[in-house]
């Protein structure tokens, strides 16, 4: 489904990504973890276009994805792959439903009738059909995290990306959002997700990739990799946050 390969990255003369190969099978959910500042963000940015790449390739679903693609095929390959922002991004001035039918209708031209029934679909899925109508500033941060989640799923993408999408939120705010994550890992949504939260990586996904100065250090099946971390740098990081 993602397969970056040789991937370099450079802001100005920092090297940023350092031969990044990472791939993504159908239905695999990967969590991204790593050090702060280690290129996880910039990484997955570069995989759905937000960010240019420098050297390297990457593939979405038999698309390549050049870095200086034009603007429309760009689009097209980008709106394959959902994104999930750790501060929500909802549009502020749309109410819940209007935030989440407004890029089906605009970028998929489906019709507003049927935007709305999937909208309504997909509130219901997280828990907040009865928010359809109401502005984000009215939403505690987990509800708006639910929501943005609805809205990437109304554009009907072959993966979704999460970076950090539990980061903002308060405590107890934290386990709402991730069930809906664990629901969608069930259904077998494709999954990337950079994340702090060990034990949601543990319990659901199905491979761990650690990342450290822009490279892969190494990744494994999670209860293995939790075990039994072969690298010094895995070692001292899950020392650190376990
Ligand atoms: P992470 O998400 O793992 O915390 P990032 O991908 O955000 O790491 O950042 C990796 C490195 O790239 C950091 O050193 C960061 O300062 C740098 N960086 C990120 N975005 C930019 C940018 N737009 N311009 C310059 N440097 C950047
Ligand atoms: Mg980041």
């Amino acid at each position: 489904m993602i397969q970056a390969t040789g991937l370099h990255k450079f802001f100005g003369d920092r090297h940023v990504l350092k031969d990044v190969n990472f791939a993504v099978r159908k239905q695999e959910v990967v969590a991204l973890i790593g050090p702060s500042g280690s290129g996880k963000s910039t990484l997955i940015r570069c995989l759905n276009g937000l960010e240019r790449y420098s050297q390297g390739e990457i593939v979405i679903d038999g698309n390549r994805l050049y870095p200086d693609l034009p603007i429309k095929q760009l689009s097209q390959i980008r709106r394959e792959l959902g994104m999930v922002f750790q501060n929500f991004n909802l549009f502020p001035h749309m109410t819940v439903l209007q935030n989440i039918i407004e890029a089906p209708m605009l970028v998929r031209r489906i019709p507003k009738a049927q935007a709305v029934d999937l909208a309504e679909q997909l509130l219901a899925k997280v828990g907040l059909l009865e928010k359809r109508d109401v502005y984000p500033n009215r939403l505690s941060g987990g509800q708006k995290q639910r929501v943005a989640i609805a809205r990437a799923l109304a554009m009907q993408p072959r993966a979704l990306l999460f970076d950090e999408p539990t980061s903002a939120l308060d405590p107890e705010l934290v386990g709402e959002v991730l069930k809906v994550m664990r629901d969608l890992a069930a259904e077998g949504m494709t999954m990337v997700v950079v994340t702090h939260e060990m034990q949601f990586a543990r319990d659901v996904s199905s491979r761990v990739v650690f990342i450290a100065d822009g490279a892969i250090i190494e990744q494994g099946e999670p209860h293995e990799f939790f075990r039994q971390p072969q690298q010094e740098r895995t070692q001292l990081f899950l020392e650190r946050v376990l």
